[in-house]
């Protein structure tokens, strides 16, 4: 059955491959960007040339996950356009890369507000209208850092995402009683020694990895010399974005409580 589904940071990564995706299964899609103009404005047109072109309701929606007025204004309009609100799939992510001890708390209370209370905004929006449809489903982007192993410079990152998780879980067990079931995505993050990041790169990041290393030596990395070399192959990103189109597709009930996707397995 078709679905009014929203993602959470679609301009990019996973969340843009996800709603395109979802769309052509035949979903109504709304891509939650945290700005529609400015810099984002090149992917909403690419967004309005991919729903042309194959003939699929794929709209964007301005949604900033910091901004609790932004998510309410987002959250009302597809309630308003389509009457109702199937799925949230809560995708926006930010990550700093470097010795935790480099950063300090604002920095890394700025990952958790991105990470784990925007995916609360969002909630808090949402939820009522599902709960009065007496269904629904929350999808969430955890990390494969809850499996534990995680490797160094990306703790503050990491620390966010498993707090995202706990949340999550959290939840299932509030609102499975109204219907609302909960799924979490896993993506695996490492393959063939090449790890994947949302918004890898930063050049402060390598900075301060490079500054620290100087001064007390090398960490056994497991990370690439370089952060830019980090962003996620886009056969990898599908992979991710097939499996949130396999759960969202299962029937009510039946869907896996945790799928994880681990691009080093082949087979
Ligand atoms: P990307 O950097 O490509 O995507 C992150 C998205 O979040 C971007 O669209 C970004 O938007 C958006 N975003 C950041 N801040 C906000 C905000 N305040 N409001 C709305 N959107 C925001 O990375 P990925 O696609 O890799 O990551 C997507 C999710 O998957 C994240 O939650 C990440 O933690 C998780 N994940 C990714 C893994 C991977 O291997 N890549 C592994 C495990 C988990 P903008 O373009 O405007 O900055």
């Amino acid at each position: 059955m078709s679905k009014v589904i929203v993602v959470t940071g679609a301009s990019s990564g996973i969340g843009a491959l996800s709603a395109r995706a979802l769309s052509r299964a035949g979903h109504t899609v709304y891509a939650g960007m945290r700005q529609t103009q400015g810099r984002n404005a090149p992917r909403v047109a690419e967004l309005r040339e991919f729903a042309t072109a194959n003939k699929v309701r794929l709209h964007s929606v301005e949604l900033d996950v910091l901004d609790q007025d932004s998510v309410d204004a987002a959250i009302a309009r597809i309630v308003a356009e389509q009457g109702r609100l199937d799925v949230v799939l809560h995708n926006a992510g930010h990550l700093v890369v470097g010795p935790t001890e480099a950063f300090s708390p604002e920095e890394l209370a700025a990952v958790y507000n991105t990470n784990v209370l925007g995916a609360q905004r969002v909630n808090r929006a949402a939820l009522p209208h599902l709960r009065a449809q007496g269904q629904g489903l929350l999808l969430w982007t955890s990390s494969s850092s809850v499996r534990g192993g995680t490797p160094p410079f990306l703790t503050g990152y990491f620390a966010a995402k498993a707090a995202l998780d706990s949340l999550a879980v959290g939840y299932a067990a509030e609102v499975s009683r109204f219907g609302i079931e909960t799924a979490i995505i896993v993506p695996g993050a490492f393959t063939n020694g090449t790890n994947h990041f949302p918004n890898a790169g930063h050049p402060a990041d390598t900075d301060r990895v490079d500054a620290y290393e100087e001064k007390y030596g090398q960490l056994q990395r497991e990370i690439p010399d370089r952060l830019g070399a980090l962003i996620p192959p886009e056969a990898d990103v599908a992979l991710v974005a097939e499996a949130i189109v396999d759960v969202v597709d299962r029937p009510h009930g039946t869907r896996p409580f945790r799928t994880h996707i681990d691009p080093s397995d082949d087979g």
